[in-house]
């Protein structure tokens, strides 16, 4: 069994024994924001636009950035080799640093640095879907900055999780779904159009999610932002969940409602065969400019 490798403010260090201070105000205060990356036959995917959003999150919170990007980017990439990652996750997070208790912002703190990477096997292109509950979205107004106060979507997972589904979605006051508690969410109507929320304050803007609109125009199907209601999901032709790690997962049961047999549907499909055939090209390319 190899040992893992966890990266803290500059120091690659044993997973096992990796901390930060307990004045850190990410601890505190929930005071940073984080990225999850999935890594898929080596490659980072979708790299850039995490690190766009990265820096967009820590910005809006007015924390700087912990060192140049393309710096990071390095770190990201040496994680994935000291963890011999072939198929997992990067986890990367940022906080406003270390201070004493005060809620202001500290005056002179650099911010923290915390880098975590491991193995996890996705789902493959095959897939079977999977089950949703719904719940009141009871998260704060700027649902579009990705900080670690993750108190709600704990809830919410957990409930997931007694009721035996896979994801919760979270519904808004006028019974709209804003998104799962780790996922963006998507629903085919029986006109055939691909409809998800629009990326506002009330939503986070999905990496996954900017991938799958690309993809949906690409092969010329109906695509709109606009909410649904649980109503309409559950009088839809096919839905599904989209994430850094699920890619695009087909659902079949909302709340109870059963939309189909539990097979991916055929928008679904396209979609999810779209995102594994440019992740393959992606580490094809990798090999054929490391053999050059
Ligand atoms: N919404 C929420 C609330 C999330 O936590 C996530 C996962 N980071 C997503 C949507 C999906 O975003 P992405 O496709 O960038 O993983």
């Amino acid at each position: 069994m190899m040992s893992r490798i966890a990266y803290v403010n500059g120091r690659y260090v044993p997973h096992f024994e990796a901390s930060v201070h307990v004045e850190d105000r990410g601890f505190q205060f929930a005071d940073g924001v984080y990225e999850v990356v999935a890594v898929y036959k080596g490659q980072l995917i979708d790299e850039q636009g995490h690190l766009d959003r990265l820096e967009r999150s820590l910005d809006e919170l007015r924390i700087a950035m912990p060192l140049a990007r393309a710096a990071l980017a390095q770190i990201l990439r040496r994680m994935v080799r000291l963890n011999l990652v072939r198929e997992g996750l990067v986890y990367f997070q940022v906080t406003r640093g270390v201070a004493p208790r005060d809620f202001p912002f500290p005056f002179a703190a650099a911010p923290t640095l915390v880098i975590t990477a491991r193995n996890k096997k996705f789902p493959g292109r095959d897939v079977k879907a999977v089950t949703v509950i719904t719940t009141p979205d009871q998260r704060w107004a700027r649902r579009d900055i990705k900080t670690v106060a993750l108190l709600p979507a704990t809830l919410a997972k957990q409930k997931a999780k007694e009721a035996g589904a896979f994801e919760a979605w979270q519904v808004d006051a006028d019974g709209y779904v804003t998104e799962g508690a780790s996922s963006n969410a998507w629903i085919v109507t029986k006109d055939n159009v691909i409809v998800t929320r629009q990326a506002d304050h009330n939503i986070l803007r999905g990496i996954t999610r900017m991938a799958i609109i690309e993809f949906a125009k690409e092969n010329g199907f109906k695509f709109e932002e606009r909410a649904f209601s649980v109503e309409e999901a559950q009088n839809a032709r096919e839905a599904f969940v989209s994430s850094a790690s699920t890619f695009v997962m087909p659902v079949w049961k909302i709340d109870n409602v059963a939309i189909s047999n539990g097979e991916i549907g055929p928008v679904g499909k396209t979609l999810r065969d779209a995102y594994f055939d440019a992740m393959d090209q992606l580490a094809n390319d990798a090999r054929t400019r490391s053999t050059d």
